[in-house]
């Protein structure tokens, strides 16, 4: 259990797991079609970026409400035959009618007419069919009309596949490797003879496709049939173009399609519709889907980012990163469409973002709690633990600090008998005097040292004359600086009173006198020095000591920090330098060692004269190290 648990916790294994469920769900994913989610998203970038300009090859000759009103009936045969004439002058490179000729009303002898009048043109009739399977040629019209050229020109609707909507969006280019109306017609303008040589094409079933670049509607170049009827144009303007004819009167919904760019329901004439997909071929601008295997690879990528962000990063961050990383993939989905006509997956990696967000928030959820759980029982301890100190603590000042008064007061009576003892049992008592002086002292820092930590130091403050502090505490230790013959000189300059906590300075002035004492051979001299200097009081309290290590001279007011030489001897808890910076800074002020080994130590306090406590941090852990 121990090891399965080490093993998931272990960095690589957490990266390995993560590409693996990565992959998993990416390949899962992929066994789903979400064509309509794609080919929505694919509309919409149709929708919002630049239509392309027609190439101006492509003409429509529309049999519009205007020409139906104007006739004051549907075009019948004589008129069609009129049109095919008035075409005939103007030297068109094709001229396609997508309107089948038996439902042209007209006597039999006006349509054999009809069919006659198309011979010299460079007629084809666009059949919304493909030939029969196994069949090379689309089957002939009946007589009289034929002799006309039929050519499948289907319209391609998504009804079972894509999005599934009914919407045009593809065309078909090549039916059992014969090419299409489309195909054939824009060859004339390109050196392509076979469908696959285009750009963006599929294989679907027997037939090549691909999708169609939509013009904007209206794009192209078109005449009413009444007006090429009567030759109201410009026989010049259909030289050499592909001129469509069909049926845009807005009666029935069949001549009309829906496509990526309106759903609605005369959205676009199939006779647009046909002029759009030879364009697009003219100009070989077919959108390019991405292949499969880079789908695969980009949705893969995704999935992976997107678990990094949830497992990582703070969930409102997170959630907020995602929502931006969508909407910027959407931007270069449509950026990448606008400039290079190409059409980066959508559906599945959208749909990966949400899978992963989904599995993983509660997997997160699961460790953020179990982390929880670790820290509130950390905590417990550390509770407990603090629980314990501060029991300790109280028993130190209530049931060390009496007993040892006790001893001290009946040592300090001994004392005064001093008369009726003898050598040994006065230096015993001066011993037991001094140690329980030593005890009270350590108990003290103990207890300045709880209070710190506590954050209970308060100040109390009045105006007092530092030099007076200072002949105070060397008369303190007057007696140890004479017992190892140190003379302690004071250079005192006259300074005014200042604010300040009495008791702290005095603890601060009397350790630092101490120390130098303590860690000065016999017969050395301190020397303690007041002065003002910019507008700060400056003590400093110099020994010609054993001197300080500099690699220990960073740690000296360190919390319990002992140097290496002063280890071995009893005295000392290595609390009084931690504690005499600390106070020092309560008064806002400084203190800073310098000492070089073997030569001796200067400690210098700094303390503001105008002590202004407004924004003083007063509740603070310790000192500044
Ligand atoms: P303590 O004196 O109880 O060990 P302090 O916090 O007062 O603890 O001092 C920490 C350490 O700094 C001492 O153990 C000693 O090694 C060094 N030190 C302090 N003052 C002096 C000094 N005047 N000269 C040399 N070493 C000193």
């Amino acid at each position: 259990m121990n090891f399965l648990e080490n093993w998931i916790r272990d960095t690589r294994v957490q990266t390995a797991l993560r590409i693996g469920f990565a992959v998993l769900i990416t390949v899962v994913l992929s066994q789903f079609r979400l064509d309509v989610l794609e080919f929505n998203s694919y509309d919409l970038r149709a929708q919002w970026t630049p239509k392309p300009q027609p190439s101006g090859h492509v003409v429509l000759v529309r049999v519009d409400a205007e020409s139906v009103k104007t006739l004051g009936r549907e075009p019948e045969a004589r008129d069609w035959s009129a049109l095919f004439h008035s075409l005939r002058a103007s030297r068109p490179l094709a001229v396609v009618s997508f309107t089948n000729p038996m439902e042209i009303p007209g006597s039999h002898q006006e349509k054999e007419a009809l069919a006659q009048s198309t011979q010299g043109l460079p007629f084809l009739f666009g059949a919304n069919d493909l030939p029969q399977t196994g069949q090379a040629e689309m089957a002939r019209l009946p007589a009289p009309f034929e002799a006309w050229s039929v050519q499948p020109a289907p319209k391609a609707l998504d009804r079972s596949v894509l999005a599934r909507d009914g919407s045009a969006r593809r065309m078909i280019l090549d039916y059992e490797d014969r090419l299409t109306l489309p195909a054939k017609l824009a060859s004339a303008f390109n050196n392509k003879t076979s469908a696959p040589q285009y750009a963006g094409t599929f294989r679907l079933l027997d037939s090549v496709q691909a999708f169609i670049r939509f013009r904007a509607k209206g794009a192209f170049t078109s005449y009413s049939f009444h007006d090429v009827m009567i030759g109201a144009f410009s026989p010049e303007d259909l030289k050499n173009k592909i001129v469509l004819i069909g049926s845009d009167t807005q009666v029935s919904s069949a001549d009309y399609v829906t496509t990526p760019l309106s759903k609605e329901m005369l959205a676009l004439s199939s006779l647009e519709l046909q002029a759009n997909t030879i364009d697009t071929l003219i100009l070989n601008q077919s959108p390019r889907m991405t292949p499969d295997w880079l789908r695969l690879l980009i949705t893969l990528a995704i999935c992976f980012m997107t678990m990094e962000i949830v497992l990582k990063v703070r969930p409102g961050r997170g959630l907020l990163m995602l929502g931006g990383f969508v909407i910027s993939y959407a931007v270069l989905s449509l950026a990448v469409f606008a400039a290079f006509n190409w059409v980066l997956p959508f559906a599945h990696p959208l749909v990966v973002v949400f899978i992963c967000y989904y599995f993983l928030i509660p997997y997160r959820l699961i460790i953020e709690n179990r982390k929880s759980w670790e820290y509130y029982q950390k905590n417990q301890l550390l509770t407990q633990v603090e629980e314990l100190k501060s029991n300790f603590m109280r028993m130190m000042s209530h049931d060390l600090k009496t007993p040892l008064a006790r001893i001290q007061g009946m040592a300090e009576l001994i004392q005064k008998e001093e008369s009726a003892l003898n050598e040994t049992q006065k230096k015993a008592v001066a011993s037991i005097s001094q140690s329980s002086e030593e005890l009270t002292e350590f108990i003290g820092s103990i207890l300045s040292l709880s209070r710190i930590e506590s954050k209970e130091v308060k100040l109390h403050l009045q105006s007092r004359d530092i030099n007076e502090l200072v002949r105070q505490v060397t008369r303190k230790y007057d007696f140890m600086s004479k017992r190892k013959h140190i003379e302690v000189v004071t250079e005192l300059e006259p300074l005014f009173s200042v604010k300040l906590d009495e008791d702290l300075i005095r603890q601060v002035l009397s350790n630092l006198l101490e120390n130098a004492i303590k860690y000065s051979t016999e017969g050395a001299k301190v020397l303690i020095s007041t002065e003002e200097a910019d507008g700060q009081i400056v003590i400093q309290v110099a020994d010609q000591g054993r001197g300080i290590a500099v690699d220990e001279l960073p740690h000296v007011f360190e919390r319990f920090y002992r140097g290496r030489d002063s280890r071995s001897d009893g005295t000392g808890s290595g609390l009084g330098l931690y504690l005499a910076k600390y106070f020092v800074e309560l008064h806002n002020g400084t203190l800073e060692a310098e000492s070089e080994l073997g030569k001796g130590s200067t400690f210098t306090i700094r303390l503001p004269m105008d002590l202004n406590l407004e924004h003083k941090p007063f509740e603070r852990g310790g000192p500044h190290a």
